[in-house]
């Protein structure tokens, strides 16, 4: 296509360019370079023709801030906000004419990479369909004197852990592509393993799909693990109905089993927040079954399973294992609630 497009309108000369008087077109031409790896810009000096400027070399992601970064200042915002997501995590933004790839990430891999120390990193609503249930699955914490604008984006600016006391996060091993791997060889490697073999499948020996572990394993200047210093804490939760979808092996959580057990459990405790992070066992076992009471303290304290995600699969929940131990998180270990309390 690339090839095609080029041979029409584009020029080799110099520095390459394509010129369409169509601004879908040249739009279009913007997202295509992105994907075989080339960026670009787009200028319409003259008014009715849009000349795009291709970058062959100038590809790696970075920062933009420039060096007035340190000179920053923040600016109230009183528009409307918007929440984003797609299906694989992966989104293409544009921004002056500047596109570039971008993803949703989790705390610990935002802390293996020093330049993002100087970010407060909220965590907002993460609803990539139009499932309900799913709503509010991510979070930002606050404890406030007063619930107002102003206290809200003070403790954010000053990421203040008194006030701003942790996010709540979806696991990213979820995403469809969190591991490397090939869906059709049924093949998912961690980003050491897929290293080891050279980015090559073991089985039909072709370049393996990378997954975003190994994408920040590559960015990261810290080891995995590495908080720091200040640093707001996190705590990876599920929805509600999700788990007690999975503890009855339920794929699809909108059924009249999962909701009438959800419902009896935020009539008894208040909301889903907490019945997932404060409800005593004991409490939630009176009502449901125990084993769902089980699998919310499970969830709560990180003793759960995931098999990561790779190469368009989704990634996966265990909490019940044949084993007597849960074993600990492979990744990050998860801390109790009340390692982020004073
Ligand atoms: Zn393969």
């Amino acid at each position: 296509m690339f090839n095609a497009l080029m041979d029409g309108d584009g020029s080799f000369s110099g520095g390459w360019t394509y010129s369409t008087s169509s601004k879908k077109l040249a739009d279009n031409f913007q997202e295509l370079l992105l994907k075989i790896g080339y960026s670009c810009s787009i200028s319409n000096s003259r008014g009715d023709e849009y000349v795009v400027s291709i970058n062959r070399k100038s590809t790696t992601p970075f920062l933009n801030c420039g060096q007035d970064c340190e000179g920053r200042s923040w600016e109230d915002y009183r528009g409307e906000v918007y929440c984003l997501e797609v299906p694989n995590h992966t989104l293409y933004v544009r921004r002056n004419g500047k596109a570039c790839w971008c993803g949703n990430s989790d705390p610990p891999m935002n802390w293996r990479l020093s330049t993002l120390d100087k970010l407060a990193l909220v965590s907002n609503s993460d609803s990539h369909s139009s499932w309900p249930w799913r709503i509010g699955r991510e979070a930002n914490v606050f404890e406030l004197e007063r619930l107002t604008y102003q206290e809200v984006i003070d403790a954010i600016r000053k990421r203040d852990p008194t006030r701003f006391k942790f996010t709540i996060e979806t696991d990213p091993a979820y995403g469809k592509y969190h591991w490397t791997g090939h869906r059709n060889c049924n093949v998912s490697l961690s980003p050491q393993e897929a290293i080891k073999l050279g980015n090559r499948c073991p089985v039909c020996h072709k370049r393996l799909t990378k997954g975003v572990e190994q994408r920040v394993e590559e960015l990261a200047d810290r080891p995995m693990g590495f908080k720091p210093e200040g640093a707001i804490g996190y705590l990876h939760l599920l929805p509600l109905s999700e788990i007690i979808g999975t503890v009855f092996g339920i794929t699809y959580p909108g059924v009249q089993k999962v909701w009438s057990i959800y419902n009896s459990l935020v009539a008894r405790f208040g909301d889903e927040y907490t019945v997932l992070m404060d409800a005593p066992k004991e409490e939630i076992s009176k009502i449901v079954d125990p084993k769902i009471a089980e699998a919310i303290v499970r969830v709560r304290e990180g003793r759960v399973k995931i098999t990561p995600g790779y190469d368009g699969v989704y990634g996966q929940l265990v909490i019940f294992e044949e084993k007597k131990e849960a074993p600990p998180l492979e990744k990050v270990k998860q801390r109790s609630i009340t390692d982020f309390l004073l």
